[in-house]
């Protein structure tokens, strides 16, 4: 069975698709932290980000590989190497929908993310997972908040994550990447049409959750 989450930053999708992914015993794919990977490649390699065919090059040549761990988090490694933390740097976050916009990398990352989701029942969270990647998933959800709730929760999310962010950073950061992602040519972020809306800005993390695990059952 597949899972599909869907939805803008910050709203809360990694949150509620992990406890969802252990409470159901099914495999946590982070199709964003895919992303993150190439655009880390891509900077650490100084390869120009807006240059199309280097990047699709760059793509093609790239092994990322997602580890679920016992706590039922993520471990992202990158040709090899584990990148988890590095990812979520605001340099990588900066670039990431520039990157993502490209149809070629967007073709390769897709595929992976297809043959991950042949091993068996999984939960992908994303932008286009009931869209594009797997349009005939099960169960298909999009996670929403309001702007403010979503800064809010970025904020604390990086602030855990020791980064010395401002608020007000986070917010340009938020509308700047919800821009780009649901205006690009390929795949935009938008719900499918079968996707069960669920706005979560005034609800807890265990009501997302106990209320998506009723709609799996
Ligand atoms: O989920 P996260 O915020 O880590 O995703 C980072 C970026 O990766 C998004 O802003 C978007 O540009 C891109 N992305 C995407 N398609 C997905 C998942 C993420 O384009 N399925």
């Amino acid at each position: 069975m597949i899972v599909a989450i869907d939805g803008p930053a910050g709203a809360g999708k990694s949150t509620v698709a992990k406890i969802l992914a252990k409470r159901l015993d099914f495999l946590y794919i982070d199709t964003g932290a895919m992303y993150r990977a190439l655009t880390l490649k891509a900077l650490d390699n100084n390869v120009d980000i807006y240059d199309e065919r280097k990047i699709n090059d760059l793509a093609l040549k790239t092994i990322i590989d997602l580890r679920s761990n016992p706590d039922g988090s993520l471990s992202i490694f990158l040709d090899g190497k584990d990148v988890s933390l590095e990812i979520r740097r605001p340099r990588i976050t900066q670039y990431v929908s520039d990157v993502s916009k490209i149809k070629g990398v967007r073709q390769v990352l897709v595929k992976m993310q297809r043959e991950l989701g042949k091993k068996g029942d999984c939960v992908l969270e994303g932008r286009d997972i009931g869209t594009v990647v797997f349009p005939n998933a099960e169960k298909k959800f999009f996670i929403d908040a309001s702007a403010e709730v979503r800064v809010n929760r970025r904020f604390k999310e990086l602030k855990g994550l020791n980064q010395n962010v401002a608020e007000v950073d986070v917010a340009k950061d938020l509308s700047n990447r919800d821009k780009i992602d649901s205006t690009r040519e390929v795949s935009p972020l938008r719900k499918a049409e079968d996707a069960i809306y669920i706005d979560t800005t005034e609800l807890s993390i265990e009501g997302v959750v106990e209320k998506m695990l009723e709609l799996c059952k």
